[in-house]
């Protein structure tokens, strides 16, 4: 498999190259059709398998450049991961010139409040953080289509169970949401089961 075999579009594909990504990695193989197509997904997989670009990829090849409002919505655990995934998203999306902001707790509420307000099609965020934004009014998720919960297990077991319910209840229901675990505990089947539609099941 090649990525060219994918539903991807010249400018993500070109960007790949230049990563020197030149074939999909396992994860990447399963998960970037069913992204595509919209379905809900739940993948078991460990960090270092490529699964940042197995949702990095589909999430800049789906985002509408012309909106101005953000239409996915990245959770982490940590400040460092969404910096990582911030990354990855704006490395993919280079050439389709996709605008992603980081927000997380220990760094100004201004500074990404500004941030917030330019064009931004993905934003990545602890969900603390995320969920101050949304409390006061600084993150608009009116047109959130997609969302994706990174390392989920980690997350429930860092206690953010609560914030991460608040925030998915606040978004869409008309959406694409991607779960990523590297252990599936019955915290994270349960989230999986209260707010997802019908998740097709990968495992790697
Ligand atoms: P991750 O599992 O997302 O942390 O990714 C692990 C590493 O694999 C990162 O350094 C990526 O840049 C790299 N990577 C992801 N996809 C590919 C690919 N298709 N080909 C080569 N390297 C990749």
């Amino acid at each position: 498999k090649q990525f060219a075999d994918f539903n991807i579009s010249d400018p993500i594909i070109r960007t790949l190259e230049g990563l020197g990504y030149t074939e999909p990695t396992e994860v990447q193989e399963k998960v970037i059709p069913v992204a595509l197509a919209k379905n809900d997904v739940t993948v078991k997989s460990q960090t270092g398998s490529g699964k940042t670009a197995a949702f990095g990829i589909p999430l800049c090849e789906l985002v509408d450049w012309e909106e101005n409002k953000p239409q996915a919505l990245v959770l982490t655990p940590t400040r460092e991961l969404a910096d990582q995934v911030k990354e990855d998203i704006t490395n993919i999306g280079r050439f389709k010139r996709i605008k992603a902001a980081a927000v997380y707790g220990k760094q100004p509420f201004a500074y990404q409040q500004a941030e917030l307000k330019q064009k931004c099609h993905v934003v990545v965020g602890t969900p603390g953080r995320v969920l101050d934004h949304l409390e006061r009014g600084t993150l608009n998720i009116e047109r959130i289509e997609y969302l994706v919960l990174d390392e989920a297990d980690e997350m429930l077991n860092m206690g953010f169970i609560e914030q991460v319910e608040a925030i998915i209840e606040k978004l869409p229901k008309q959406r694409t949401t991607m779960l990523f675990s590297a252990t599936l505990p019955e915290n994270v089947a349960k989230l999986q089961h209260k707010y997802m539609n019908n998740p097709q099941h990968i495992e790697i």
